[in-house]
């Protein structure tokens, strides 16, 4: 009855053309745990860090329910790193550098107590261990979704594509798409793609929304107009998180529900980019939530005549 998260727990380093951090808590994994515990718990985390990721931080996860069981510390390895650096615009970005540290040879552990989860929400991370991860689950959940990047489609390929033909559904980036499809209609990027494994794919056009695609259905999310956008670093983890979350405590696994997941994934990635890392997720109420979902409601809702 719960969900088992996988991905990178991270140390990153950021820098938009309003501002750059020094080291702070990042990672797929993180993200999603953030924005997933506010819809369902408990969440069965599967990650590795390294002697310098502070205990600290999977303690406050902990208290919003996330079990961190399946989190191997490494005593004499560094955590993972990645910094980027951010256009002017703000929806793209270049790695300035990526340190797989322990993600160099991870094992991922399933631990006996994750094992009959419904839902298996896949993070950023090498796809061999992704796949590893699905290899060991007893039972296969209900539901698995997946996230990727570029990064792996140009170091392995191969291995993505075995996991592209087990899995659900696939959240990727308008580029990625491309990339990984050799087309530029986005629209003929989802055919082949969802004939690579994937029933649903799910495309992030960052400031400008999200499609999802099933057979011959689109469903667009728009994303919320903001003011001031401070930091998109997570946007697209925090809004697996949201889609995740609300199809975990739904467990409805409908085109209908999935269409409602992505507005709520859409609401949470507005909150993220307000500032740095996973700062303004660690601040957010049920309260916040639902005010949010109520503006995407006047933002899309609107009656039309045919003529
Ligand atoms: P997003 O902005 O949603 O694409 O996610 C950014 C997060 O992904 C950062 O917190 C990074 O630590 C993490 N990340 C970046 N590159 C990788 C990678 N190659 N593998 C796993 N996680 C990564």
């Amino acid at each position: 009855m719960s969900l088992i998260v996988v991905g990178s727990m991270a140390f990153d380093a950021i820098e938009t053309p309003f501002g750059k951090t020094d080291k702070i808590i990042g990672g797929a994994a993180t993200f999603i745990a953030w924005s997933a515990s506010n819809f369902t718990q408990p969440i069965k985390q599967i990650s590795v860090v390294g002697y310098d990721f502070p205990e600290e931080e999977l303690k406050v996860l902990e208290k919003r329910g996330v079990v961190v069981e399946g989190v191997q510390i490494k005593k004499d390895e560094k955590s993972f790193f990645w910094s980027g650096k951010y256009h002017m615009d703000m929806n793209s970005r270049d790695t300035l550098e990526t340190q797989l540290n322990v993600l160099e040879n991870f094992d991922p552990i399933v631990p006996d107590s994750y094992q009959d989860c419904e839902f298996l929400m896949l993070g950023n991370l090498a796809p061999s261990v992704q796949l590893t991860v699905i290899e060991r689950l007893k039972n296969r959940p209900k539901l698995v979704v997946m996230d990727t990047m570029n990064f792996w489609m140009e170091i392995a390929m191969d291995d993505l594509k075995k996991v592209l033909a087990k899995v659900d559904v696939l959240m990727v980036n308008d580029s990625e798409a491309r990339e990984l499809s050799h087309e530029f209609s986005l629209v003929r990027a989802a055919k082949k793609i969802m004939q690579m494994g994937p029933k649903y794919l799910i495309i992030k056009k960052g400031e400008h929304g999200a499609l999802l695609f099933h057979e011959e259905n689109v469903f667009f999310a728009p994303a919320l107009p903001l003011e001031d956008v401070f930091d998109p670093t997570g946007a697209g983890d925090t809004f697996a998180g949201g889609f995740i979350g609300h199809i975990a405590r739904t467990k409805d696994i409908s085109f209908n529900n999935m269409k409602t997941a992505i507005i709520i994934g859409s609401a949470m990635a507005s909150f993220c980019v307000e500032k740095f890392g996973t700062e303004r997720l660690r601040e957010l109420t049920k309260e916040d939530i639902d005010k949010r979902l109520r503006q995407f409601q006047e933002l899309v809702n609107f009656e039309i005549e045919l003529v």
